[in-house]
Formats: C-alpha cells, structure tokens, sequence
C-alpha cells in the first residue's frame, strides 16, 4: 500500500484503543459480564487476582491497585506522613500530577531539570535541588524520579543521592509499567513505584486506574489501609488514619487482566514501531536515545527539532491526516499553579529547551509499517 493509497482510509489515530480493542476480541467483553454477574464491583476477586499479576510480573513483593496515577503517588505520600516544611524533589519536564501530590500533601516541590538525551531527571541537578531545598529551610525527604515516555531514569544514580541525603524514592512509572533498567522491572526501583493505568498509558484500562508497587510490608500496609478512608485491619469502621477513596473497581481490574496477557507482545510491538521511526527520522530529527542499561515501553515517540521548526511540521502533518502532540511545552515551573515554587541552583535549562522542541508522533504497537512509512515520509518533506 502507498501512502497515496493510506490516505484514502480513515484518519491515523494518535493512540488506537481501537484496534487493541478488536485484537482483544471477546475477551474483555466475557470478563466484564463475568463482574456483571457476580456484582462485586468494590474488592472483587479480580482486584486480587490483579494485584497477584502485576506484583508477579514486575517481581514486587507487593502491588497495590487504585483509583488512578494521581492517587497511587499522592497514597505513598501520604504513607510516608510528608507534609508542611518537607521538600521533594521532582523533574520539572512532566505531566503536572508529579508535583500536585506533594503540594496537595501540604510540601513544597523543588523542581530539578532534566537530560537532554532521556528527558529524565538529571541527577547532578537532583543533588542540586536538595542543597536549594536545605538553604530555603526545608527538609527534603524524597525524590520523584519520573521515567518519562516509558523510558526508566537513571535510578543507580538517584538511590546513589537517595541514599547520601536520607530521601526516599517515589518513582512515577506512570508512563513506564513494563519497562526495564539493568535488567529489572520497574516497579522494583524506588522506595515505592506509582504506575497509572489511563487508556492512553502503555497498560491502560477503560476509565482510571493505578497500581503501587513496594516490597516494604509496613508500607504496604499502611497504604491498603490509607486507601479505604484509613480503616483498621479488623475493624471497618474504626478508622487508625485520615484516608481517601481510592480503590480500584473490579470492572476495570477484569480488563486489566485480560490486557496483561497481550502486554509482552504490545511491548515489543512497540519497540519494533521505535525502531522504525529511528532508522526512518535519524537524518532529519534528533530521534530518541535509549542508553544499555534501559528498555522503554515508549509510552510516547518524542523527536526533537532545531528550535522554529515544531509549529510548521505539525501543521503540515495534520493537513496529511497524521496527529501529532507536544509534551510538554511548558516546564511545571513555567505553569500557574507551580511558578511559586523553587527551582534547583543552575536553573532549569535544558526542561525550557526542551519545552521549545520536541514533538510526539502516532505511537501504540498497532501502527502498521505502511502508515509508519507514510509518517516517516511525510515528516521527511518538511524537514528534509
Ligand atoms: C498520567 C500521569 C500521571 C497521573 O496518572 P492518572 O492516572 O492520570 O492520575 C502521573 N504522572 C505522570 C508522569 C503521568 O504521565
């Protein structure tokens, strides 16, 4: 098919939910019913089952299903009683929900930058972050590492400054279950690890979803209770903390489990996707690095261009059909609600370059090599 013939079809998606849904066949549909009959809809068998999977698959001790991303960080905070006059630590190239849970928490979030190659927090800037957090009379007490587009940090040099200053590790694998560093799955890495299970996230149900994965058993504990308003372990309602709403529903843990059984081959679709967007872009755009000792389950594909060039290619793009999305053009510190808080000595230079020129293209393991080439060839006319 050329791309002449591609364009005759339907419009390209950013992310096809679609066409997960129709290789899913009958299956999510079958284990819907199977929650429909049973009628436990809050802690049904699935919910376990589920945690058992995940926790399994990751090789946690234990994992911990919730409402969503948000709530998954924002419980671990939570459990680990941060709050007024502490400091953590978050890059400030990402999704704003990083550093919402620790300002909803009552603590300051000091923003770090990121490298220009990963789009990963940058750890000579971490360890920056924590002596501007000291100096401005704030106890840091934890780091959120967020391992962006689906591609783990470089947690060996985070627990290395974690480790130095007492701090505690949240990783933020909200775009990143499934993904490897030095041979581990995330989920592993941190103090604790938050993932989301948003449709458009590598695992995603069909609505929200999130999971929290430790291998810390007071921790885990603390949480499960944390997570239904606080209740005692005998005693429902005789409450032992200030808790939320924040389970996760059994329809959605059903999906789940039947989408966890396609997961390994959705992720090296996705890499092979990677692959051919490097070999076709490398000439014209500067395509995704991923360094030895990481897998990425490329949450999104983020090229960079020469600064000017992003408003031209997505506009040229669209008018072929083909979607594209800037995450993120603008630092958290650059955002309303966050520009209050402090940034790590040195500044944040390459999180507001970076803000200026990346650009993120249809990515999802159904994306067939003819659309991938009309993509490739198309991005090529405008910056070639
Ligand atoms: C999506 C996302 C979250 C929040 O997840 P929700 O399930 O939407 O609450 C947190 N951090 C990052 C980096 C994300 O991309």
């Amino acid at each position: 098919m050329n791309s002449q013939a591609r364009l005759d079809k339907r419009p390209i998606p950013f992310i096809d939910v679609a066409a997960q849904r129709r290789h899913l066949g009958r299956a999510v549909d079958e284990a819907v019913g199977r929650v429909l009959a049973h009628c436990q809809f809050i802690n049904g068998p699935e919910v376990h089952a589920l945690e058992a999977e995940l926790a399994a698959f990751c090789g946690a001790r234990h994992a911990i299903g919730c409402s969503n991303g948000t709530d998954a960080l924002r419980l671990v905070l939570m459990a680990w009683g941060i709050g007024s006059g502490d400091a953590v630590v978050c890059p400030a190239f990402t999704f704003c929900a990083t550093a919402e849970v620790v300002a909803l928490a009552g603590a300051t979030p000091v923003f770090a930058d990121v490298l220009p190659d990963t789009f990963n927090l940058d750890p000579a800037s971490c360890e920056r972050a924590v002596a501007t957090a000291k100096r401005a009379g704030l106890k840091p007490r934890a780091v959120i590492p967020v391992d962006l587009f689906g591609l783990p940090a470089d947690h060996g040099a985070i627990a290395a400054i974690a480790a130095a200053h007492d701090l505690k590790v949240l990783d933020d694998a909200a775009q990143s279950f499934g993904a490897t560093y030095r041979g581990r799955k995330l989920g592993t890495l941190g103090t604790a690890t938050a993932t989301s299970f948003f449709p458009a996230k590598p695992l995603g149900c069909y609505g929200d979803g999130g999971a929290i994965f430790t291998d810390d058993d007071d921790l885990a504990a603390r949480i499960r209770s944390l997570r239904v308003h606080g209740e005692s372990l005998n005693d429902k309602y005789d409450a032992q903390h200030i808790g939320i709403t924040g389970r996760l529903d059994t329809v959605q843990a059903a999906i789940l489990l039947e989408k966890l059984k396609i997961f390994p081959k959705e992720i090296a679709a996705r890499n092979a996707v990677a692959q051919r967007y490097a070999a076709g872009l490398a000439d014209v755009a500067t395509v995704p690095s991923v360094d030895n000792d990481a897998t990425s389950v490329w949450a999104q594909y983020t090229i960079r261009l020469a600064p000017g060039r992003r408003d031209g290619l997505a506009a040229a793009l669209k008018r072929e059909g083909i979607p594209t999305a800037v995450y993120y053009a603008k630092p958290l510190n650059r955002q309303a609600a966050y520009r209050r808080f402090p940034i790590a000595d040195g500044g944040l230079p390459v999180s507001e370059r970076l803000s200026g020129e990346v650009i993120s293209l249809p990515m999802h393991p159904y994306l067939e090599p003819p659309v991938q080439d009309h993509i490739i060839a198309a991005v090529h006319r405008v910056l070639a």
